[in-house]
């Protein structure tokens, strides 16, 4: 047995690179990533190859390993190249991610030494860490003390994990659902719907509440439906607001609707993935007064704080509403719970054994310190005002003005279907590819999208995809004389 055993070690212990070898993979892995970086001006934003990747293929999971260098022309070729490049400043479509470096190195550690960030008892300091930056979050959002939460993969699942605790803050048993009702308007995030579905809350009412010409929700008809509701005899628990929407950047009356909420006992749920780190900034403070009313909330420092894609927030005001849908009781972990000086995310997320994420937070967040995420945010909002100015220069139609960073508009051409000039433009700024934009239907209205978010968007890109748009309308212009 011992002679299978020591034939066995010598096999797994490949798992265990020298160091020598260890330098050689980080050397070639490095080069290849400083290629990338040290180039990133000019790549383009957007790629389209005829594989799409499909090389992957070609090289299955087998018993032999393969070189570094082969495994990096894999990646180069079919995952590094085709689509969307969301490390590119000329990502202003959809909302854009980040991917500062200094997260990279803190998941470098994390995964390195992997940290069990889950217990208390198992990794102290990394529950600290990750337990001090959620206060952090929740002094910036102004929730009071006793308030915690989950640092999630994403927004998406923050979001889930908001409906649950809502469901069960508001003790909406199966018996409950039918009559239950939710409040939430049209221009929410789809996570939000699929969060709903998932917390076993797919066949409440749902009421979509009217916005107005700014697609924000108008509190009186929030109201004057709860109204109804409860003389219908149903039960409203939940309205569901967004501090930035996706679509246009809208936040909706936030004060109001938490005046409303509070008014009829329902549970207040904001949506801030995308705006809520607009805190940092005096005009964003300003226009999102009333997150602090709210129950629960997301934010996404993998939007607003640049991060590499990875890390979603969800705040509740109550911590003892994350217990109450958390709790757990195992007796095979029975020592990891003798008396925390610190809870524990186990306790109060739907995780156990998790990446030790907070560290991609905390070490840019100590690298940088804040100024640099502070400007870079007020340029963000500037550049999307800069944008709303020059694009009507060109002859665009801007309904309205941004509220954060999100710019919609549209060319009205003098003859032919504006939708169809609209989305040519668009096939026209996508293959030039230098900058990617997206667009989305406004009542109706083929309408383009400038999302301003990603924090290698500069004056310059903003100047580039003007001069695309410029060259375009000319030229079409030309050729319909
Ligand atoms: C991006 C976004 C989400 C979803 O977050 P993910 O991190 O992409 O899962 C939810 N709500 C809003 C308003 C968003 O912009």
């Amino acid at each position: 047995m011992k002679d299978e055993i020591l034939r066995l070690e010598q096999e797994a212990r490949k798992l265990e690179p020298n160091s020598a070898d260890r330098m050689a993979a980080r050397d070639q892995i490095i080069e290849y990533s400083e290629d990338f970086l040290d180039n990133i001006e000019s790549l383009r934003a957007y790629v389209s190859t005829e594989a799409k990747g499909r090389g992957l293929l070609g090289s299955p999971i087998t018993e032999d390993g393969i070189g570094v260098g082969r495994a990096l022309d894999y990646i180069r070729e079919n995952v590094d190249t085709p689509g969307l490049n969301p490390a590119s400043g000329g990502h202003v479509a959809y909302i854009p991610g980040g991917g500062i470096y200094y997260s990279a190195l803190g998941d470098y550690l994390a995964d390195v030494f992997n940290r069990y960030a889950g217990v208390f008892y198992a990794s102290p300091g990394a529950v600290r860490m990750e337990n001090m930056l959620i206060r952090w979050m929740c002094d910036l959002v102004g929730y009071p003390e006793g308030s915690h939460g989950n640092l999630t993969t994403s927004g998406s699942l923050a979001n889930m994990i908001a409906m649950v605790v809502a469901r069960d803050g508001k003790n909406i048993k199966s018996a409950k659902i039918p009559r239950s009702v939710i409040y939430l308007s049209k221009q929410a995030h789809h996570s939000v719907d699929k969060g709903i579905r998932v917390a076993g809350l797919g066949e409440c009412i749902l009421r979509f509440i009217a916005i107005d010409d700014k697609f924000k929700i108008v509190p009186a008809d929030l109201e004057r439906q709860v109204e109804e509701d409860k003389a219908a005899g149903l039960n409203p628990f939940l309205v569901v607001a967004s501090a930035g929407t996706t679509d246009v950047g809208a936040i909706d009356p936030l004060i109001e609707i938490g005046d409303i909420a509070k008014r009829h006992g329902l549970w207040y749920h904001i949506d801030a993935a995308y705006g809520g780190f607009f805190v940092l900034t005096d005009e964003g403070k300003q226009k999102l007064q009333g997150l602090e009313l709210s129950d629960s909330m997301i934010i996404d420092p993998h939007k607003g704080l640049f991060l590499p894609y990875g890390l979603g927030v969800v705040l509740v005001k109550d911590v003892e509403h994350l217990k109450r849908s958390f709790r757990f009781d195992a007796h095979y972990m029975q020592d990891a719970f003798a008396g925390p000086d610190e809870i524990s995310p186990a306790e109060i997320s739907p995780e156990l054994t998790k990446h030790f994420r907070g560290l991609r937070l905390w070490l840019p967040l100590k690298l940088h310190g804040l100024a640099p995420f502070r400007a870079c945010l007020d340029e963000k909002l500037l550049l999307a005002k800069y944008f709303y100015l020059e694009v009507q220069k060109l002859g665009f139609e801007c309904r309205l003005v941004p509220e954060l960073s999100v710019v919609v508009y549209r060319y009205v051409p003098e003859s032919g279907n504006a939708n169809e000039f609209n989305k040519k433009l668009l096939e026209a700024v996508v293959a030039d590819g230098r900058v990617f934009i997206s667009s989305t239907m406004l009542n109706g209205e083929y309408t383009l999208r400038f999302a301003c978010l990603a924090f290698r968007t500069h004056l310059k890109t903003v100047d580039t995809l003007l001069e695309v748009f410029r060259e375009n309308i000319e030229r079409r212009a030309v050729r319909s004389q």
